[in-house]
C-alpha cells in the first residue's frame, strides 16, 4: 500500500476533527474505539456464532526450533466471519484508525513514517519479532 493513502487519510482526519479536538478527548475516544473493535469480535462469537474461540494452554516442546513454533501454535479460532460481522469489525477498525490518525495529528507525528518504521523493524527482526 502506498504511503499516499496514509497521508491522505491523516490529512482528512485533521480536517474532520472538530468535536473532539482536545488530546483528552482523542485519547479516550481512541481507547473506546479499540474496545469497540474487541466487542465486535466478541459479538461475532457470542451473538452471531460465525466464529468460535476455543482456547487452552499451548504446549511448546523444548526441542522445537523457533522457526517452527509458528507452525504448531493454534490461534484458538474456528469458523469464518460472516459478511455482517466482517462489515461491523471493519467499520470499528476504521473508526479506530481515525482516532489513531487524530492522535498522530495532535502529536505532530506522521502515520506513514510510523508504519514504515514498524515495517522495517518487522523485516529486520523477522521471526524474532514474534517473541516481543
Ligand atoms: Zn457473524
Amino acid at each position: 500500500m502506498s504511503d499516499k493513502i496514509f497521508d491522505k487519510f491523516q490529512n482528512s482526519v485533521s480536517q474532520l476533527l472538530i468535536k473532539h479536538k482536545s488530546i483528552l478527548d482523542v485519547l479516550t475516544k481512541q481507547q473506546e474505539s479499540i474496545t469497540r473493535v474487541n466487542r465486535a469480535i466478541i459479538k461475532a462469537v457470542t451473538s452471531c456464532g460465525c466464529i468460535e474461540i476455543n482456547a487452552s494452554k499451548q504446549e511448546i516442546s523444548d526441542e522445537i526450533s523457533i522457526e517452527h513454533i509458528q507452525d504448531i501454535l493454534d490461534n484458538h479460532l474456528s469458523g469464518q466471519l460472516c459478511d455482517h460481522c466482517q462489515d461491523i469489525i471493519k467499520q470499528e477498525m476504521g473508526n479506530h484508525l481515525f482516532y489513531l490518525a487524530a492522535l498522530c495529528n495532535l502529536l505532530d507525528l506522521n502515520l506513514s513514517d510510523i508504519i514504515e518504521k514498524e515495517q522495517k523493524k518487522i523485516h529486520t527482526l523477522g521471526i524474532y519479532n514474534m517473541l516481543r
